[in-house]
């Protein structure tokens, strides 16, 4: 059956996905009964299904993706006129839009200087792997090449970053895993390792520091965090806590780095999460909301002091970084970013994002005032969360399948919300809401009233 040659034969579409895609996340024996969902259009925050039907996107594309929202024609327009120019040149060679959004993207990160460019969250943090294990060569005698990664954080979907994950799950049946990834423990307050403390972001932070000396610090390289766990159950950082990882770090001499891939491109109300705190990284990794779902396309930043020690024997010639990325090449990412960037400073996104998302937080604290079963309410500008719990008391998690019982509620009401999903044994439990940054008011309310009835309906 030839589907191009019948666009509009949504039939058609169905039939040939269902014998031919491989869905991402899927149990495909659901198939046999169900029609898979197949999105055909976008505008703004709202997408249609190929039955016609219309949703609120509150996750931005499944993964907090399209931060500047469907359907912009000046970001298609940038990268088709950037297409016909020159589409790509990869290797060693630059290109115009590299350039300049390079250039950009450092005004907005006081303290970095260079970008590397490829095309995934995973690819991006693999190349800060890479780069840490090749200074522990060149610079530490084999030495600081252990990377740390937390408990419940994830970095990606390679086998490096795999090994740094911290949501056991997703790494079960896909070993043996590459060496030399620690883990060290989750800073949720609402689940404390100490019970109810004063001081729970500083001993969080301290627990880093207790594995650090327990691996040798003359063994550790590098500590790998997001600045709000996403999939593991959008967890905002403990009071304190970013500050006394950063003095840790700089005690050891271990890099820092910071993987905003979901935080990044104003998803937090500012440009990058870890702007919240006053924190100077080693490294900071981005790519959904770069080019917000536009093009492929990911970054790898760092300082002059990280990038000098790949310069500064040029007769040796194993001391540059021997790495490519064949579509880091393509001009569409950059081309896509520049303009995304420039809607994002023009529509005051970063201000709508802190407005918007404090309205979010008092709708799902009032939420919280009335259903039990909401247990915790975490959130940073656009990305919150609800924790769902049997019994406030012991804090027993909610089912899975009760929580998607919520989604999938919500879903038919046409409002699309996330939950946390095959990551955390046991605490799969946490719906996710992060909508396009360029919500409204009434469109916030719509999400949270989707999730009040669907909360009575499924909780009682
Ligand atoms: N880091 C984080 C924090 C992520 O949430 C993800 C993807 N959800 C990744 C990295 C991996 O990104 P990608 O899927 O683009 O490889």
């Amino acid at each position: 059956m030839n589907v191009a040659s019948r666009p509009n034969d949504i039939q058609a579409v169905i039939e040939a996905d269902r014998a031919h895609v491989w869905h991402h996340l899927s149990q495909h024996k659901q198939y046999e009964s169900v029609d898979p969902k197949i999105y055909v259009e976008g505008k703004g925050t709202r997408v249609w299904d190929a039955t016609g039907k219309e949703y609120l996107d509150a996750v931005a594309g499944a993964v907090w993706t399209v931060n500047v929202g469907y359907g912009r024609t000046t970001i298609a327009d940038a990268v088709r006129d950037q297409l016909v120019k020159l589409n790509y040149f990869a290797g060693a060679a630059g290109n115009v839009p590299a350039a300049l959004f390079a250039e950009k993207l450092i005004e907005k990160m006081p303290g970095m200087t260079r970008v590397y460019y490829s095309n995934s969250g995973s690819e991006a943090n693999e190349k800060v792997f890479k780069m840490v294990r090749q200074i522990a060569h060149r610079k530490h005698n084999g030495g600081k090449y252990k990377i740390l990664y937390r408990d419940r954080d994830y970095h990606g979907t390679t086998l490096g970053t795999l090994a740094a994950a911290g949501q056991k799950e997703r790494r079960e049946q896909y070993g043996p895993m590459p060496e030399g990834f620690v883990e060290v423990p989750h800073c949720l307050e609402y689940r404390s390792q100490w019970g109810d403390v004063d001081d729970y972001g500083i001993r969080a932070a301290n627990a880093i520091e207790e594995v650090i000396l327990r691996e040798g610090p003359e063994t550790v390289g590098l500590l790998c965090l997001e600045p709000v766990t996403a999939g593991g159950g959008v967890i905002t950082p403990p009071k304190g806590y970013w500050e006394r990882v950063q003095e840790i770090c700089r005690k050891y001499d271990v890099l820092l780095h910071i993987d905003e891939v979901v935080c990044g491109m104003g998803r937090t109300g500012k440009w990058f999460g870890y702007q919240h705190y006053g924190i100077e990284p080693d490294f900071v990794t981005m790519a959904k909301g770069v080019a917000s779902g536009y093009a492929a396309i990911s970054c790898t930043v760092t300082t002059e002091k990280v990038f000098e020690l790949f310069k500064d024997d040029p007769t040796d010639p194993m001391s540059y970084f021997r790495d490519i990325s064949t579509f880091g090449g393509c001009t569409s990412g950059p081309a896509a970013a520049l303009e995304n960037m420039r809607i994002i400073e023009d529509e005051g996104l970063l201000e709508n994002t802190l407005k918007m998302g404090e309205r979010l937080m008092n709708n799902l604290r009032e939420l919280q005032s009335r259903h039990q079963v909401i247990g915790d309410v975490r959130g940073l500008g656009l990305f919150c969360g609800a924790e769902l719990v049997m019994d406030r008391a012991t804090k027993e998690p909610a089912p899975e399948k009760m929580v998607q019982a919520v989604t999938a509620d919500c879903l038919a009401q046409g409002v699309i919300i996330g939950a946390t999903n095959r990551s955390v044994p046991g605490l799969n439990n946490t719906l996710c809401m992060s909508p396009p940054l360029i919500i409204n008011a009434s469109e916030i309310d719509q999400i949270t009233g989707a999730i009040d009835k669907a909360l009575t309906k499924v909780f009682g």
